[in-house]
């Protein structure tokens, strides 16, 4: 451990960390703005300076590692000054238009401009114009509002290992850009949204589907349904104010219906009949010679990721849409016939966590009964703002059901939404189907926690199935490479794009880079889903109640043809049009 004063407090800090770790310890707060713990540590925007006796000038806490008998001193008249000075330098460069930005009230250089007082900017010169990117369906980039802080490249690389971004030019010319400064449509970008959980303002978005959604709640001649996914309850809550995790189910289906929607559907019922069709699909690749490893399909980032990258392997890819499509189909074909309603009047409205769905709702094939299976997907974020213009006290709200018969989910379903979920929720069903046992521990420890990469190993009647589980993008790519060049030796392998699966989605809430260097985001949201588990009375998917009678009426036998057409697609490969000038 090492000695050290920070604003006069003895302070012990272990050797190796920063100032700015070492204050943080102690409740001693220093400003940041570029740094993200553990994927930006560059000390580029200096909000962070801290003053150390005996040092000309300033030291940078985010990146200066602490040192035997330093005396460090964070908040001198010199350091407060230094720190607005590059405040108003930013927004000098800066489209300062927080009434009608994304990140009003949410946003990092917003809080630092109201805590430093900046109520005039003393710097004023040339401003950078560029064009908004807003082609692909799923981002819109401002980079008139971007600080170069370059956290979103640092993710976007680091993180996902994708390079979709990158710094360019120098001075006042550097720039976030593309390859050829396309726009991200056109370009490598899997539409994870990562990089805007990332970014500490306004400059990266979702594409806002609430205008299509609204203009469909208006609409007498819509039967409007909302299906919501799991990961969405574990975080609802965070836009008003609640503890991270807080399991928000009936207060959220509360607010659906108090905006009107006409219906509002569990995804979990959906996510039921993918752990049912994978399940199936994948016993009889294992059964009878079929391509294995299988490799998940339910996160669109990660499909479009294979896609572009590894198309020659797209075979290993589960033919099984992503539960929300899924549920999409069979609320347009079984409910709409069961109901007596035009499917061509259904609209339905997947409440999501993830960004690249509003990508993948575009796909081909995916309109399993002759419609979109989707019409509009909106992120929590997006459904929190519908809540709030709609003026709903959500805290308030009573709880309410889901509704019948769609509404009908098991805890299997609950933790599709957590890396490793899709996995296990898999393994109940298949271990049972194939053993024939039922088994009373259903949690699969080995393929729970926040490891980016877990493996397994199952045993089915003296069979080993070996199994892996991988999220966020880099590491999907080391199981991809070990697929490629003939070293993998497992069978079933789970990926979502986002590093924690659903609940770190890139529509999720964005927190601060404070809150994501000290509180365990993750584990808290995670926890919530594995807690819904626990204490659902149906654990395993293929006992879900409402997916039997649906079988038995409609589908027939799972994998089987009317299965196929509704709940199964197909892929592209993607890597031409990329390299197509
Ligand atoms: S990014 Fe922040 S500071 Fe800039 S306009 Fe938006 S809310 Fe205001
Ligand atoms: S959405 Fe994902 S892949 Fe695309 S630029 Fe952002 S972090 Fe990179
Ligand atoms: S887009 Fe956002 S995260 Fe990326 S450099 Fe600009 S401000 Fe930082």
């Amino acid at each position: 451990m090492i000695n050290l004063t920070i604003n006069g407090k003895a302070v012990q800090a272990e050797e190796g960390s920063t100032i700015l770790e070492a204050a943080r310890k102690v409740n001693i707060d220093i400003p940041t703005l570029c740094f993200l713990k553990g994927i930006n540590e560059v000390g580029d925007c200096r909000m962070c300076v801290v003053e150390v006796e005996g040092r000309r000038g300033f030291a940078t806490a985010c990146i200066q590692k602490v040192e035997e008998g330093m005396v460090v001193k964070t908040s001198t008249p010199a350091v407060i000054e230094a720190r607005r000075i590059v405040l108003d330098l930013i927004l000098s460069n800066h489209d300062r238009e927080c009434l009608t930005c994304t990140r009003n009230g949410n946003c990092e250089l917003q809080k630092l401009a109201q805590e430093f007082y900046v109520d005039e900017i003393e710097y004023q010169g040339s401003r950078n114009e560029y064009e908004i990117d807003d082609k692909s369906p799923a981002i819109v980039r401002n980079f008139n509002k971007c600080v170069l802080c370059r956290r979103c490249v640092a993710t976007c690389k680091k993180v996902q290992g994708i390079g979709a971004i990158d710094c360019i030019e120098r001075g006042f010319a550097s720039q976030v850009s593309t390859y050829k400064n396309k726009s991200l449509n056109d370009v490598n970008c899997t539409f994870c949204g990562q990089c805007i959980e990332a970014c500490p303002v306004g400059a990266l978005k979702e594409k806002d589907s609430t205008q299509e959604v609204w203009k469909a709640l208006r609409d007498e001649d819509k039967y409007v349904v909302a299906q919501t996914a799991p990961a969405v309850r574990a975080a609802l809550g965070e836009e008003f104010g609640m503890e991270i995790g807080t399991n928000v189910t009936g207060k959220m289906v509360s607010g659906l219906k108090e905006l009107g929607f006409d219906k509002v559907f569990d995804t979990n019922t959906g996510a039921d009949f993918t752990i049912v069709e994978e399940g199936t699909e994948f016993l009889d690749r294992f059964q009878n010679g079929g391509t294995l490893p299988m490799i998940t399909s339910c996160s669109p980032g990660w499909v479009r990721y294979m896609e572009l990258n590894y198309p020659e392997l797209i075979p290993h890819l589960s033919t099984c849409k992503s539960p929300h499509q899924m549920f999409g189909a069979v609320i347009k074909s079984y409910y709409a016939e069961k109901m007596g309603i035009d499917p061509s009047k259904i609209f339905v409205v997947s409440v999501m966590p993830c960004i690249a769905k509003k990508f993948e709702r575009t796909r081909d094939d995916m309109q399993g009964a002759g419609y979109d299976d989707v019409d509009a997907v909106i992120t929590t974020r997006e459904l929190a703002r519908m809540i709030k213009q709609a003026h709903i006290d959500f805290l308030n709200l009573e709880d309410s059901e889901f509704d019948a018969p769609m509404g009908e989910a098991t805890g299997a379903a609950a933790i599709f939404g957590t890396t490793g979920g899709v996995m296990e929720a898999a393994l109940r069903t298949v271990q049972e189907k194939v053993t024939g046992n039922a088994f009373e521990k259903l949690e699969y420890e080995a393929v729970r926690g926040e490891q980016g990469i877990k493996r397994a190993e199952v045993d089915m009647n003296g069979k080993k199935v070996k199994v892996v589980v991988a999220s966020g993008l880099k590491n999907a790519q080391t199981i991809m490479e070990e697929i490629k060049s003939g070293k993998a030796d497992y069978q079933f392998v789970e990926i979502m794009a986002c590093p924690g699966g659903c609940v770190m989605g890139g529509g999720q809430p964005i927190r601060s880079s404070k809150e994501r260097a000290t509180i365990d985001i993750r584990s808290k949201r995670a926890n919530c889903l594995y807690s819904i588990d626990e204490k659902s009375t149906i654990r395993k998917s293929h006992e879900n109640p409402v997916l039997k009678k649906i079988y038995e009426e409609y589908l027939g036998e799972p994998g089987g043809h009317k299965a196929h057409e509704l709940l199964h697609t197909s892929y592209v490969e993607r890597q031409k049009y990329l390299l197509d000038d």
